[in-house]
């Protein structure tokens, strides 16, 4: 049966590096099986110019009837002066929250091609591939009450709560585990549980859960040592489960050890494996419409696609080949360019992948 993917390249850089992703989806289609129907919509600044709103109503819609949702990026200067809560990275909470994304999983992964893009020595992070999974709907960022006030002494204070259910504890616990079965069976969970109690609930229902996947090992780690892990010995890692808040940080600090955002994608799932796929990267104005942007973000969103929400393993291993393979031949787009290589645009460095596919 047909799935249905949802395109939305919204603003900036988006549009390009969507239409690379869209040469390797209709590849896929036309030579190796993939049995989908493609439709597009609108969001962020896109959205505004067209709708008057960041996320129309008609964009959930679609994006609520679709198996998969394919994103490129949102925003600009151009919508900077909007109200806030017209801006276009509204749009993005608000699908977020629309399809009930409580799972956002992203990979850092270093090609040995781009190793000397990285701030660390080659020796720690060759062959790095590490999964964050991060909860991304509890924790103090949406915790009640608060707020800002006026303290007794007259002077203001801020206050936020943190807090996290059991059962929101429970469902990411089974995320990370089941996506850890997909790699190398190992779980490292991360938290602050020898200070916080939401944190010390955590450590015991992700150690419950835990008792139903006696394949996968579980290690528990407290925040501050996993962030000078990460740093000093990053290969340690196969799957990160994490808080929130604690994986807001993590996520950027991992991304960051293969030194190239041009490079990174993510997915976002619900309970029922739907999810929106994109580059971590945002919608960089300054080289939009000038064909220098790297869809390889966007490119392996698509293969995170295939493994997470259509269970096409196979297909998602051909996609991630594909781009170790244009990456051996020397092909690079400007943001991931070393002297000696092939310098490439936009467009051509998507060609390059589709010609790859049937490697
Ligand atoms: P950005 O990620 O857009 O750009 C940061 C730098 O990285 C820029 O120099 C840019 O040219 C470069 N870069 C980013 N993606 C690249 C790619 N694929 N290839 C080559 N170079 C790339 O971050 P920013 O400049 O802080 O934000 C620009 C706009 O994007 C803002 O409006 C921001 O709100 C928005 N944004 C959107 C998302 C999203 O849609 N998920 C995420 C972050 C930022």
């Amino acid at each position: 049966m047909s799935r249905t993917i949802l395109i939305l390249p919204g603003d900036g850089i988006g549009p390009e590096i969507i239409a690379e992703a869209e040469k390797v989806l209709n590849t896929l289609a036309k030579e190796h099986g993939l049995d989908i129907v493609m439709e597009h919509g609108l969001i962020g600044g896109a959205a505004i110019d067209a709708r008057g709103t960041p996320m129309p109503e008609v964009t959930l819609h679609k994006a609520k009837a679709s198996d998969a949702v394919l994103l490129g990026a949102v925003g600009g200067p151009k919508w900077e002066s909007v109200e806030r809560s017209l801006r276009p990275e509204r749009g993005l909470l608000a699908i977020r929250s629309g399809l009930n994304l409580y799972a956002n999983l992203r990979p850092a992964i270093l090609y040995g091609e781009l190793a000397d893009a990285s701030t660390l020595k080659a020796d720690v992070i060759s062959g790095l591939n590490i999964m964050i999974v991060r909860e991304l709907t509890g924790d103090i960022y949406f915790g009640e009450p608060r707020g800002i006030r006026t303290a007794g002494d007259g002077l203001r204070e801020g206050f936020n709560t943190m807090i996290y259910h059991e059962s929101e504890i429970e469902r990411i616990t089974h995320m990370a585990f089941i996506v850890a079965r997909k790699r190398n069976g190992r779980v490292c969970s991360v938290d602050k549980a020898n200070v916080l109690e939401s944190n010390e609930l955590w450590r015991e229902v992700v150690t419950r859960v835990a008792g139903e996947y006696p394949d996968v090992t579980l290690r528990h780690m407290y925040v501050d040592n996993a962030a000078m892990q990460l740093v000093r010995d990053p290969r340690q890692f196969d799957v990160i489960v994490t808080t929130n808040m604690f994986g807001d940080i993590l996520s950027d600090l991992a991304a960051m050890l293969t030194g190239s955002i041009g490079m990174l994608p993510s997915a976002s799932l619900n309970k029922n494996g739907k999810g929106i796929y994109e580059p971590i990267h945002g919608s960089a104005p300054d080289i939009a419409g000038q064909d220098k942007a790297n869809p390889l973000a966007t490119i392996l969103s698509v293969a995170m696609m295939m493994r997470y929400s259509l269970n096409e393993p196979g297909l998602a291993d051909r996609i991630e080949c594909a781009v170790k393979h244009v990456l051996a031949e020397g092909f690079r787009t400007t943001d991931i360019y070393t002297k000696g290589m092939r310098k490439v645009g936009t467009r051509e460095m998507g060609d390059a992948v589709v010609k790859a596919l049937g490697k």
